[in-house]
């Protein structure tokens, strides 16, 4: 308690993955204000426009769902019920559909927002008794090909490294990200490294020349989807030039011949063409990464979100392991995650292909470790369905009944109206929700309000696979209850056993159990751990002291069988939509400063408004020219699966031939067409079922 204020409690940001921890004063009304946190690892007391104004989405309660409300078809009103009333009409009509048509009729769609614990229960109750993998994320959405990329060059979904290795890097490669928008507490780490090392080298690559451009050393400005060619014309450089590791990479690396193989099948001139980058500026950037004695690459959603999304991830993993930059200070590979908790659902196995601690659904000894655990039932060795599946599998009605929670699908996901028709032909639709903004909520059956931060305990994971314990601080409104809470409700009308836990602790304690022995062994974490160190980073097997372990792969050790990484020579075709006569513009998305998401909660504060306050196709000066389009006018940009409309922002931060339209918006009044998923592309990544929303064909037209 300080003198200020009545009462400061310590806890961590919801939105993004850099995971800034905040001082939460709450007056004696039960309002909250916050502060960033001086002592916390990660942010040293900063805070970004969102963290700043998060105290404003928990004492807004204008939007709010403050009460069970449900209906027993869509033409009646919603009406409220009790929790009894609405989670036994549930359970009867799950134990419905699981007797008629199998468990695999009914899912979880969930969200990289949820806390671990909920997560837990969540994919414990479908996994483990309903009998079901159908649980999935919104994670699927932004980190699923990181995943894939990480296990299959180090053998498992680490991030090797940590934060502090910034200060310690001399060279930075961003790609596929912008962070000084959509990270920027990490970002302003990178800034103040920068000015106090001038020498320090920043490499970003981006169609688009964005903020994080503008301390950048080197830009390149690839043609969209051009990420691998580039990358590996890097590595050919870096082979080239002499700057390969070639004791990591003979003994502690697999695959190098093949690799110098197909970096070798393209000339400098040919890879300069394809990207649109000139020869000296990737000569440039090969420079720097060769002459660098620490290397950090950082890539988010620019080369996740891909068809090749795995691929590109493996690509550049590359060019860290040829130079044997990994497991020491200030090297390695680091995806930054976009939601706060997306490493914790990962940790619980909250994938439709995964099981808790990182094991693998396809182990039958896996899964039977699991199944035993628990002392639920049999676990299921088909892989469940993943994001996009659900809603194609409502369409067809191989799936009769979704429960969504904290996310907002009809937003998100690509190609959205075939979600918007899945959901409309669904069965029964579950909402569990803290707000009535998700356009979700008018084809629910049931909705049940939820919790949300500071309203609730629990742990989050960050993007350096630091856990930090958030509080609770202020009690919900109305009837909401925490989401934990809510599934071990149900999963007791169910009839199921193991759910009466105590508290969100002892679902703590149950999950580090089940990870003992694991590469992400945290059996000597606790709630009275965590709460003492303040944020500890995984592993943390018992017996450890501290705060955990800041590198991974120190010893050159790997989890793949050979305990050597593994570098793959990807082919670098892009098996994306491509523009063509009738489409002839490549669409990009992203996201913006200031909003988060779907917006259901940045959205309600005006200040957040303030930066950008609608949606808007950013477009080429040339391009718009000939178009026709002036600055602030209405456009109308069309694919072959749906039509957006929003005013131009013409500029040459753009590449000619590309457009982008941010991911944030989802309705004006009765009216969606500043949606950018109307027009988005349901094609995935092969591997990691991610969707393509980096490119797509659309065409462009003054209104
Ligand atoms: Fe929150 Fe991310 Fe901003 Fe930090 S950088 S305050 S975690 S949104």
């Amino acid at each position: 308690m300080n003198n200020q204020h009545p009462e400061s409690v310590t806890t961590t940001c919801s939105y993004c993955g850099v995971g800034c921890g905040i001082v939460v004063n709450k007056d004696k009304k039960g309002n909250i204000t916050v502060e960033g946190d001086r002592n916390h690892p990660v942010n040293k007391g900063m805070l970004c426009s969102k963290g700043m104004n998060l105290h404003y989405t928990v004492n807004d309660k204008s939007d709010r769902l403050f009460y069970p409300q449900m209906r027993y078809n869509r033409n009646m009103p919603l009406q409220r019920v009790s929790w009894d009333e609405a989670l036994d009409r549930t359970a009867a009509v799950f134990k419905t559909f699981i007797d008629k048509y199998g468990p695999d009729s009914v899912a979880f769609y969930v969200s990289g927002q949820c806390l671990t614990e909920e997560y837990y229960v969540i994919n414990k109750l479908i996994k483990g008794f309903i009998g079901s993998n159908n649980i999935d994320t919104n994670s699927r959405l932004c980190m699923s090909s990181a995943v894939v990329g990480y296990k299959m060059s180090l053998g498992e979904d680490s991030v090797p490294g940590c934060y502090d290795d910034i200060e310690l890097a001399d060279c930075l490669f961003f790609t596929g990200a912008n962070p000084a928008w959509c990270h920027p507490v990490l970002w302003r780490r990178v800034e103040a490294h920068k000015a106090a090392n001038p020498n320090v080298k920043i490499i970003v690559a981006d169609p688009r020349r964005t903020d994080t451009c503008s301390i950048a050393d080197v830009h390149l400005q690839l043609n969209p989807g051009t990420d691998i060619t580039l990358n590996h014309a890097i590595g050919r450089l870096l082979i080239e030039n002499g700057d390969v590791d070639l004791d990591f990479v003979k003994n502690h690396a697999e695959g190098f011949e093949q690799y110098k193989k197909i970096v070798f099948q393209r000339t400098l001139a040919e890879a300069a063409e394809i990207c649109g980058v000139d020869e000296i500026t990737i000569k440039l950037a090969a420079q720097h990464i060769g002459n660098a004695k620490g290397f950090m690459s950082f890539w988010t959603m620019g080369l996740n979100q891909s068809a090749v999304g795995v691929n590109k991830n493996l690509s550049l993993i590359n060019l860290n392991l040829i130079t044997g930059h990994i497991g020491k200070p200030g090297s390695g590979p680091f995806s930054l995650t976009g939601q706060p908790n997306a490493m914790g659902g990962r940790e619980v196995g909250g994938l439709a292909n995964m099981l808790p601690a990182h094991r693998n659904l396809a182990n039958a000894a896996h899964r039977a470790e699991v199944a035993q655990f628990w002392g639920g039932t049999t676990i299921n060795p088909k892989p469940g369905l993943t994001a996009t599946e659900m809603f194609d599998a409502l369409n067809d009605g191989r799936l009769k009944a979704i429960w969504i929670i904290c996310t907002n699908p009809l937003v998100s996901l690509p190609n959205v109206r075939v979600a918007e028709e899945g959901l409309k032909k669904a069965k029964f639709v579950v909402v569990q929700e803290m707000s009535n903004r998700p356009e979700t909520l008018k084809y629910a059956d049931v909705i049940l309000p939820a919790a949300t931060w500071t309203e609730k305990e629990g742990t989050m994971t960050n993007s350096e696979r630091r856990i930090s314990y958030l509080n609770k601080i202020v009690d919900a409104p109305g009837e909401a209850l925490p989401d934990a809470e809510i599934i071990c409700r149900f999963a007791e009308k169910m009839g199921y056993h193991g759910f009466d836990y105590k508290d969100a602790s002892a679902i703590y304690d149950e999950h580090a159990k089940l990870t003992e022995g694991t590469n992400i062994d945290i059996s000597g974490l606790n709630y009275s751990t965590i709460k003492n160190r303040r944020t500890v980073q995984w592993p943390f097997p018992k017996g450890e002291t501290g705060q955990g372990t800041a590198r991974l792969f120190t010893d050159k050790k790997f989890y793949t069988p050979s305990a050597k990484a593994i570098i793959h020579p990807v082919p670098d075709d892009l098996t994306s939509e491509k523009p063509d006569g009738d489409f002839p513009f490549i669409l990009t998305t992203g996201r913006i400063r200031d909003q988060w998401h779907t917006m259901s909660k940045t959205g309600k504060v005006n200040k957040l408004k303030q930066h950008i306050s609608q949606a808007f196709l950013e477009i080429h000066p040339e391009d718009a020219r000939r178009l026709h389009i002036k600055d602030g006018d209405i456009t109308i940009v069309n694919s072959r699966r749906g039509e957006v409309q929003v005013k131009a922002s013409v500029s040459n931060t753009i590449k000619k031939g590309v457009v982008f339209l941010p991911m944030h918006w989802g309705k004006i009044l009765n009216n969606d067409l500043n949606r950018a998923n109307n027009v988005t592309s349901p094609m995935l990544d092969p591997l990691s079922k991610e969707p393509d929303f980096k490119y797509c064909a659309v065409q462009v037209a003054a209104y």
